[in-house]
């Protein structure tokens, strides 16, 4: 198995090349990014498996870095850890509302700098290939599977990743400008219908099955995952 390769973006050199030392002693691979553009450059290069990203970059705050790279369906495996000099639990909320997966003040220790990275990682590899389950249906992200009432279905690349999302996330209600951000990534610009146009898709294909009850729509607000029986 190929080594974890970890992004390092802090401007400041010793506490960047601090990091990259620990990891490496730590058997990771290392990427190192003085500000958020060199750090876009090698995320498309390199394809790290985990960023580690400084609050405070001299191009962009590491918050706005963040959001951007949360919003692109290419980074959707990458873990992200933010760094931060602040202790404020308000940067922690929105660290965290920014889509990073946790949070280390500084100073923090090496020992402790790699706990966290272990811990992102086991989640992060874990939701990506958890089987999801609901009664009828069934969606297993590692063979790219959906099984409804014992039997495999056609989906298409749009409907599986609007399947997937909401199915990790149920009994939730998404707006379809939620969606189109989450499913579609942000940097797309595409009409909010498209998102009913490919909820009727999906339906129409779990139809057969009766898992299509799962997809609910909830009047003014937008669509619902829910296999506890519901209004449709
Ligand atoms: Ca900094």
């Amino acid at each position: 198995m190929p080594a974890t390769k970890v992004l390092i973006v802090e401007d400041e050199t010793p506490i960047r090349e601090m990091i990259a030392f620990h990891l490496a002693r730590a058997g990771y691979d290392t990427l190192e990014a003085a500000d958020s553009r060199r750090a876009r450059e090698l995320l498309a290069d390199e394809r790290p498996d985990l960023a580690l990203v400084d609050w405070m970059l001299p191009d962009m705050s590491g918050l706005e870095l963040t959001r951007m790279l949360r919003r692109d369906q290419d980074n959707e495996s990458l873990a992200i850890i933010m760094l931060t000099a602040r202790a404020d639990e308000n940067d922690k909320v929105s660290g965290l509302e920014s889509g990073a997966d946790d949070y280390l003040t500084k100073p923090f220790s090496p020992r402790e700098l790699v706990a966290r990275i272990q811990a992102v990682l086991r989640r992060s590899s874990m939701s990506g290939e958890t089987v999801l389950k609901a009664e009828l249906l069934e969606l297993e992200p590692a063979g790219h599977r959906v099984i409804a009432a014992g039997r495999e279905l056609q989906l298409g690349p749009t409907e599986y990743r609007l399947l997937h999302f909401l199915m990790a996330h149920p009994e939730r209600v998404y707006s379809r400008a939620q969606l189109l951000d989450r499913v579609w990534g942000a940097n797309v610009y595409i009409e909010e219908r498209t998102v009913d146009v490919h909820v009727r898709r999906l339906r129409k294909i779990l139809e057969p099955s009766g898992a299509d009850r799962y997809i609910q729509t909830v009047r003014g607000a937008g669509y619902r995952f829910s296999a506890r029986g519901g209004n449709a």
